[in-house]
């Protein structure tokens, strides 16, 4: 099974390449199809599409499994990048299996698309969010973290990944998350959404604390090093095996 056509590659190369429009969300981001490829990986055969925009120099890019090409009922699962935990297996946060629970569930499926935005540190940097992380080893205010952390307005991802959908031709989406808000958001530019896949992740070895952790008052989760996890996803996790009440805390 193909993901592309040389005939659907070639016309969505020659359409982004003038392609000009007012641009999506308040900051009118707009964004071109650059380049696309083959990708075998451990976790199924993909397609890459890299992505350029008007607002940042970011390369944006969409992982994709099978043929979405106009289609419907595409699974999308929107991944910020997370350097300390995509690529090294940092256990600050839960990037690394959000982004491999992804790939590997999409691998299975018939289609399905992984965005990948390069927004280390929800577009703070990774300088900053290192900067973050280290108030937190001094044990100073999470809110403080928290803030430098960028948990503040997210309309930028949702823009930036309503305008790739819209470019890569996808007709309406089931978005793999567990945050509703971004279902609303998505929708207000202009992406139809079907309906929301919660996003599980397999329970291991790494995120057990996530399991046995006790809500505290804010229903942050702290594992048993004593460090706060931030949700660098915009994505509550939910872990196999957690409980209804976990998962509520998880909600909130
Ligand atoms: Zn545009
Ligand atoms: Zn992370």
């Amino acid at each position: 099974m193909t993901t592309f056509t040389h005939e659907q590659i070639e016309l969505l190369l020659e359409e982004n390449d003038t392609h000009e429009c007012e641009g999506v969300g308040k900051d009118h981001v707009c964004v071109r199809i650059e380049a696309i490829a083959e990708l075998p990986s451990r976790f199924g055969d993909f397609h890459i599409v890299a992505f350029s925009n008007n607002r940042d120099d970011k390369e944006h890019v969409a992982i994709i499994k099978g043929e979405i090409f106009e289609a419907s009922d595409v699974a999308v699962r929107l991944h910020s990048e997370c350097l300390t935990g995509d690529v090294i297996g940092s256990l600050r946060c839960d990037c690394r299996d959000q982004l491999e629970a992804a790939l590997k569930k999409i691998g299975e499926m018939d289609k399905g698309i992984v965005l990948y935005l390069r927004q280390e540190g929800r577009g703070i940097g990774l300088t900053n969010k290192i900067r973050a992380y280290s108030l937190q080893d001094q044990g100073l205010d999470t809110v403080e973290a928290n803030l430098a952390l960028g948990f503040r307005d997210d309309e930028r991802d949702y823009a930036i990944a309503a305008h790739m959908l819209h470019s890569l031709r996808v007709k309406s989406i089931n978005l793999m998350t567990n945050n509703p808000k971004k279902i609303d958001q998505l929708r207000q530019y202009g992406v139809t959404v079907n309906k929301r896949i919660p996003h599980i992740l397999p329970s291991n070895e790494h995120n057990r604390f996530y399991l046995e952790t006790k809500a505290t008052k804010s229903g942050h989760m702290i594992d048993f090093y004593g460090k706060e996890h931030l949700p660098e996803q915009s994505d509550k996790p939910i872990i196999e095996g957690m409980s209804e009440s976990q998962i509520k805390i998880a909600d909130d």
